[in-house]
This record gives structure tokens, sequence and C-alpha cells, in this order.
């Protein structure tokens, strides 16, 4: 189903104390409202408090950022979708830009993590976008078609429905420079079209499409308010819920 969704990836930041005190506050201040929902993409050792932190708040979801392809075995320093659903985990944020370059994390590896994460029972956030370079040179659209099409197209109907997409292009990411809304909109409007070439018109109008890279309150009402952009994923400005709540409040339509 089509929600209006707000999602912080705090990546490597916060410390345990920090990020439950950061946690409480954003479900303090987040109303309840029919549609919308926020997801805090937490380090590991927060997820089971932050979990703990949302119970009873039905708006709130809990991410991972990552996680292993496999079910389990001798793979030193990962977590496996199992230990993620054990402690109440919802989403696993999958292909991250910051995965894919650092961690060398392939389409063919994140295809296999996507259908690790639906396997075991959790939604995967599954992330795509361009670096600088190739929005220079005019195939950007292609390349972000490609790393769908390589990463979730061959999932079943019944699976790809349960696949929330983070349209993050890399120039924008932590740098302070954020697509407009009509690049927001050209690309996204571009990837409901390529969704619904293989699932039909309905799973396409039914997927949920986030915008990633520099969100922040002063440019999410604009970017959220494109017909094709469902909402944010959001780094930096989902570090204080001073920045993140006015975020999550623009995901409600104004009257
Ligand atoms: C991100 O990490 O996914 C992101 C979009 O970061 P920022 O909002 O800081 O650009």
């Amino acid at each position: 189903m089509r929600y209006k969704i707000a999602a912080g990836n705090w990546k490597m930041n916060t410390n345990h104390e920090q990020g439950l005190d950061l946690a409480r506050a954003i479900v303090q201040g987040t109303e309840p409202q029919e549609g919308i929902k926020v997801i805090l993409g937490t380090p590991f050792i927060h997820l089971k408090d932050v979990v703990e932190i949302c119970k009873g708040n039905t708006q709130v979801g809990v991410a991972a950022q990552n996680c292993h392809q496999e079910e389990k075995g001798a793979f030193t320093g990962e977590i496996s979708v199992g230990m993620l659903k054990s402690i109440g985990v919802d989403y696993v944020i999958v292909g991250h830009s910051e995965r894919r370059q650092y961690f060398r994390e392939s389409n063919e590896l994140l295809a296999q993590k996507t259908k690790a994460v639906l396997a075991g029972g959790l939604k995967p956030i599954f992330c795509c976008g361009e670096s600088l370079e190739i929005r220079n040179e005019g195939w950007h659209v292609r390349y972000v078609k490609n790393q769908l099409k390589r990463g979730l197209f061959d999932l079943s109907e019944e699976d790809f429905k349960k696949i929330i997409i983070a349209y993050e292009p890399i120039w924008a990411i932590g740098t302070g420079v954020t697509a407009s809304p009509e690049q927001a909109q050209e690309i996204h409007k571009e990837i409901r079209t390529s969704i619904a070439e293989v699932y039909g018109t309905d799973v396409a109008q039914n997927t949920t499409i986030l915008y990633g890279g520099s969100v922040k309150p002063a440019n999410a009402n604009e970017l959220f308010s494109q017909p094709d952009v469902d909402g944010g994923l959001v780094g930096g400005a989902s570090l204080k819920a001073e920045t993140f709540l006015p975020i999550i409040e623009a995901l409600s339509p104004k009257a």
C-alpha cells in the first residue's frame, strides 16, 4: 500500500543514550495520522530499545540500515534478518549508496539481500540513485532503471508490493545540494512507469517512492507535494527532533 513516509537514516551517528533520547523525542512529537508513517533507521545497537520506545505507537516503525543475505553461519560481524525480526524490527534499508560505494555492494548482492529481507518477513527500503557524473552525462534515468531491474524486478508481484523504493541521487546525499522538485518528480515518474511495465499500473500506483538527498524542513514541503514523491529518506536532518519533526509534518497535505 502507498503511504506518505518520513524515514530517518541515522547512519553511524549517536551513542546509545543520544539515540534513545532522539527516538523518544520523535515518538512523543509524532501525531497519529491515517496513511502516514515514520521510520527510524538506527544503528544496530539501538534497535531493540527503539522498538520498545515505539511500542504502542502504530505510526512509527523501526529499520535496520543493513543485513546479511544468509540466514546464519560463519559471517563474523554480520547481522541476519532473523535476528532483526526476533527483536521486532520492521524494515531494512537495502542498497544505500554508501553501502554500494564503500562496501562494494553490487546489484546482484542487493537482489539477494532484498529476497532475504522478504523471506524473513520484514520490508525492504530499496535505495537507488545515480552519481553526478552519470547525471551530467544524461543517462541517469537508464542507470536507475537498471538498478531496479537487477535489484527488484524478478520478485513476484506479491513480494514486490512490500517494497518501498528510495530514490537518492548520490550528488545530493549529505552535500546540502537537493534535487529540485522537478528533478525529483521526473525520475520518480520514470520509476513508477518502469514498475507499471513489469507489474502493472495498479501495483505502480500503490508503490511508495521516497526521495532522499539533503531533505530539510525548508525544502520538504515542495518536494513532498510532487505527485510521485511519497515522502523522504532523510540523513542529516533526521538526527535532531527539531529538524525531523517538521519534515514529518510536511507529509500531511495542507488544507
Ligand atoms: C541518506 O543518508 O540517505 C541521506 C539522504 O542523507 P542526507 O539527508 O543527509 O542527504
